[in-house]
């Protein structure tokens, strides 16, 4: 076995300090919310942080991925440790990608279009697959993200329900920088309401398994509002290193 720089050794004992400080968390938070720490999924958010380091949270507990760019998981794939962790598709996807990750992810947190829906759907019959999607939601009505507006979303639903070869799961967001933290809850209460009316209209072929939303500033207070998902990235692996291409 070859010997680990110490910076290397270093990392990955920061790593593990670090899950299990956000397992406490999540921990805390899932029982203020009258929930378990089973019902909330911690994805870990691997963009920028190397195979090795992301297979070490795998080794502390990690059971969920997700990736943002089809490059990156590309160039990644075969040394994940996907006997041991779910990896999943959580960044903007372009029609012409779906593709190439098709096979690859369970699910694709991402997609906010009819569009985009009809060619995962197209891409996922070719590998004779249902793939689950969650329909992103742009709750901040922000020009500069993706996602569709709350007010658009019904109908992308019922579209959605009506294309075979995807299944909706649920929803997910990335709200507005805040500076407040009692601002952030109020776009995650909204998510959350539209998360259980959605629940309440039973559509076809939509079922409202999973709210993902609340990253390292703020997964404490999503959960708190109802997220049963959260992606975590730097408050898991530190802060992000971009590499230039
Ligand atoms: C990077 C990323 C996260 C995690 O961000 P952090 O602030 O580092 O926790 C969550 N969701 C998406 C879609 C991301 O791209």
């Amino acid at each position: 076995m070859e010997k680990l720089s110490s910076e290397l050794e270093k990392k990955l004992r920061d790593v593990e300090y670090n899950y299990r400080l956000i397992e406490d968390n999540i921990y805390n938070a899932a029982q203020k919310s009258g929930r378990n720490r089973e019902d909330i999924i911690f994805l870990a958010a691997t963009k920028t942080v190397d195979a090795q380091v992301i297979n070490h949270a795998v080794k502390c507990g990690l059971r969920y991925i997700g990736e943002n760019r089809v490059q990156e998981l590309l160039s990644k794939y075969e040394d994940y440790d996907l006997a041991h962790c779910d990896l999943q598709f959580i960044g903007h996807l372009q029609t012409n990608k779906v593709r190439q990750i098709i096979d690859k992810v369970s699910l694709i947190q991402s997609v906010d279009s009819v569009k985009l829906a009809l060619e995962v759907a197209r891409q996922a019959k070719l590998h004779d697959k249902v793939q689950d999607i969650l329909i992103e939601v742009n709750i901040g009505d922000e020009d500069s993200k993706s996602g569709v507006s709350a007010e658009n979303l019904e109908e992308l639903l019922y579209n959605a329900s009506q294309i075979e070869g995807i299944k909706v799961r649920g929803l997910m967001t990335i709200p507005p920088i805040c500076e407040e933290k009692s601002e952030i809850c109020k776009y995650f209460e909204n998510m959350h309401r539209l998360f259980i009316d959605i629940s309440g209209k039973k559509i076809d072929n939509i079922s409202m398994d999973y709210l993902s939303m609340g990253m390292s500033d703020d997964y404490r207070e999503a959960i708190e509002c109802g997220a049963n998902m959260v992606r975590v990235g730097s408050a898991l692996f530190g802060k992000r290193i971009y590499k230039e291409c």
